[in-house]
C-alpha cells in the first residue's frame, strides 16, 4: 500500500486567534513497498505529517491518499478503521502505552480488538516476539518486569501483529543503546525487505536514513524541500548547508567518498571499519 500527500498544509486551532500553520503545500508520494525517510530538525513539521499517513489528522487543504482512501479537508474522515489497522504507527516511546497483565495479552490486544479471533492473535503474538528477538518465555511475563530494551521490542510487537502493510517509526531507537538501536533498525530493514513492508521512519538520524532508506525527504519550516535518494541528497551539499543538515560520516570522510561516489556504492553511509575495507 502507497501514500501520497498533495498539496497538503495543516493549520493547528484552525480559525481560531492561535491558528498556526504547521504543514505548506506538501507533495509527496510514498509508492508501495519504499523505505521512505523523513528527517529535519526540531519543529520543522515531522511529527505532523506523520499523523497524516494514517488519518490521525485531517488536512486543513490538500489531500491524503492511504491505498484506495482519500482523506480531505471538509470531507467526512468515515470508515478510518480500516486505514488505522494497515498503516501501523510506532510512535517514540511505544512501551509507555503498554499496559495488560501479560506481555501475551498485550500483543494479542491491538488485533482482538480490530476483531480478529483470539487464536488468530495468539498465533501472531508467539511468532512475533522471536520476529522482535525475544524468547518466547517473555510472553507469560509482566511487561512491567521488563528491560526498557525489551519493552520496546514488545510494544513494537503489538504494532506489528495488526499485520500493517505500512509501519510508521517515529524515533523508533530514541534512548536505546547503540547495540540495541542497530538490532531494531536491522530488525526494520529485514521486514521491509523480506515482506516488502512499505517503511516510513521519521529520524534526527542522518545516518540511519543514509543507510537504510530508498528515499530522504528533507522538512524544513512546514515544507518539504527535497526528496530523493540518499545519493541525490547527500550529494546536494547547497541543499545540506542550506538546511544546517550534517551526516558526520561523510563530512569526515568527505574526500574519501567523493572518490567512491565514482564507483556505484550500495550504501552510502558507512562506518569508519567499512569505509576503510571500501577504499583500501
Ligand atoms: P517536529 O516533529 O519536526 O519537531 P512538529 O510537527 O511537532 O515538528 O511541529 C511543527 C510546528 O507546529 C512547530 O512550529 C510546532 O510548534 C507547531 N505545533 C506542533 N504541535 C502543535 C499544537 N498542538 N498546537 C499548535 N502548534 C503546534
Amino acid at each position: 500500500m502507497g501514500i501520497k500527500l498533495q498539496q497538503v498544509s495543516y493549520a493547528y486551532s484552525m480559525g481560531t486567534p492561535f491558528e498556526k500553520y504547521a504543514l505548506f503545500d506538501v507533495d509527496l508520494t510514498i509508492p508501495h513497498g519504499t523505505y521512505q525517510a523523513i528527517i529535519g530538525h526540531t519543529g520543522s513539521g515531522k511529527s505532523t505529517i506523520l499523523q497524516h499517513f494514517n488519518g490521525l489528522l485531517k488536512p486543513s487543504k490538500g489531500q491524503v491518499h492511504i491505498g484506495d482512501r482519500v482523506i480531505a479537508a471538509g470531507k467526512k474522515a468515515k470508515e478510518l478503521k480500516p486505514v488505522r489497522q494497515k498503516v501501523g504507527i510506532v510512535f517514540q516511546f511505544p512501551e509507555h502505552q503498554l499496559f495488560e497483565e501479560t506481555v501475551l495479552k498485550d500483543i494479542m490486544f491491538g488485533p482482538m480488538n480490530f476483531g480478529v479471533s483470539e487464536q488468530e492473535a495468539e498465533q501472531r503474538a508467539r511468532e512475533l516476539i522471536h520476529l522482535v528477538g525475544l524468547p518466547e518465555d517473555t510472553l507469560n511475563k509482566s511487561p512491567f518486569d521488563l528491560s526498557g530494551g525489551q519493552m520496546r521490542r514488545v510494544a513494537i510487537a503489538g504494532v506489528l501483529a495488526m499485520d500493517p502493510e505500512v509501519i510508521v517509526l517515529d524515533e523508533p531507537t530514541a534512548g536505546l543503546d547503540p547495540r540495541g538501536q542497530k538490532e531494531i533498525m536491522d530488525m526494520f530493514h529485514a521486514l521491509h525487505k523480506e515482506r516488502g513492508l512499505t517503511t516510513i521512519l521519521v529520524t534526527h538520524s542522518m545516518e540511519d536514513a543514509a543507510r537504510y532508506a530508498d528515499k530522504i525527504a528533507i522538512m524544513h519550516e512546514g515544507r518539504c524541500v527535497l526528496n530523493g535518494t540518499p545519493l541525490e541528497v547527500f550529494a546536494d551539499a547547497e541543499t545540506l548547508e542550506k538546511y544546517r543538515l550534517e551526516l558526520p560520516h561523510i563530512v569526515r570522510f568527505q574526500r574519501k567518498i567523493e572518490k567512491l561516489m565514482n564507483k556505484s556504492l550500495s550504501k552510502i553511509c558507512l562506518t569508519e571499519e567499512e569505509l576503510a575495507a571500501e577504499v583500501a
